[in-house]
């Protein structure tokens, strides 16, 4: 079987993405500059080197996203998972849950969803990061669990972008959108679309995926900071290309601030070291308890 052959989609693991991800923005310090925006060294070569090494399997999930995330399929999934009544689960068993997602990652070198999840929030806890910020490490891609109800890997992770204005040409691989139908429709393909100048991200709606779902779930438990680090994680054409202000409220602009402090536990936390699930169950279970009730409806 291809890799295209797969139901859920191209990429071998939703790590993939993540991967691609790092190779766009390499880690500041170990070897190149990271690509943020407005960045005067940003060379024409470096971005046409991650292009060209991206694996077969990246590139035609990105065009799967690019073509499929119309306004009306974001629509029609926001009212699919409004009801929230999939299952019910404490944030422990969603994460066993996540857990039990089979790709083709090697369980003996890869780490586990888990152990993903754990190393993002140990980080935020090493930084000393509020208690709100680490949990928030913590939960942040439980939302890919979408997975596992049946939805295709390009509606769960990738880039996030909005949808109902024109697509900005600083999205990755921003060619695939010529066959999005709503780059052909005049309402949705305007600077603006159907929105309003500075209108706020609030009227915005965003490609579908593990942010916007799991920002429906959490977000009556959770300061607005981290509602807006579970809602924008992805949404890199803004927090690190800088696109999509004309957009944006002098509020969202404030909150972009932690979007983006995230961001660096998000891409760069991931390291060989296991984390010990069982050492750090306890810590979890106290910090979970503080902002969550024991059963979430999902
Ligand atoms: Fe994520
Ligand atoms: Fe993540």
């Amino acid at each position: 079987m291809s890799s295209t052959d797969q139901p859920q989609g191209p990429l071998g693991s939703l790590e993939e993405w993540d991967e691609f991800l790092k190779a766009r923005y390499p880690e500041p310090g170990r070897g190149a500059k990271p690509l943020v925006a407005n960045d005067p060294d940003k060379k024409r070569e470096e971005f046409r080197d991650y292009r060209a090494e991206a694996r077969a399997s990246v590139k035609e999930f990105y065009r799967l996203n690019h073509t499929r995330q119309t306004r009306e399929f974001v629509l029609e999934k926001k009212r699919q998972y409004r009801s929230k009544d999939r299952a019910k689960m404490s944030i422990w068993e969603a994460m066993e849950f996540l857990n039990t997602l089979v790709d083709d990652s090697d369980p003996d070198t890869d780490l586990s969803q888990i152990e993903h999840l754990l190393q993002t929030a140990e980080a935020c806890r090493r930084d000393g990061r509020p208690r709100w910020f680490i949990l928030t490490g913590l939960v942040h891609d439980l939302g890919k669990i979408l997975c596992l109800w049946g939805e295709p890997q390009w509606a769960v992770v990738g880039d996030t972008f909005p949808v109902g204005c024109a697509f900005s040409p600083k999205i990755v691989f921003p060619e695939f959108f010529a066959g999005n139908p709503d780059s052909r429709a005049p309402k949705y393909s305007t600077r603006l679309g159907i929105y309003g100048e500075g209108g706020g991200l609030e009227q915005v709606d965003m490609s579908w995926g593990h942010d916007e779902y799991i920002y429906q779930v959490l977000k009556d438990y959770l300061p607005e900071e981290a509602r807006y680090m579970l809602r924008y994680h992805s949404f890199y054409p803004a927090h690190l290309e800088g696109e999509y202000q004309y957009l944006m409220n002098d509020h969202d602009k404030e909150m972009f601030h932690w979007v983006r402090e995230f961001n660096q536990y998000d891409l760069y936390s991931k390291s060989d070291q296991r984390p010990s699930v069982q050492e750090l169950r306890p810590y979890y279970d106290d910090l979970i308890a503080e902002y969550f009730p024991p059963q979430l409806n999902w």
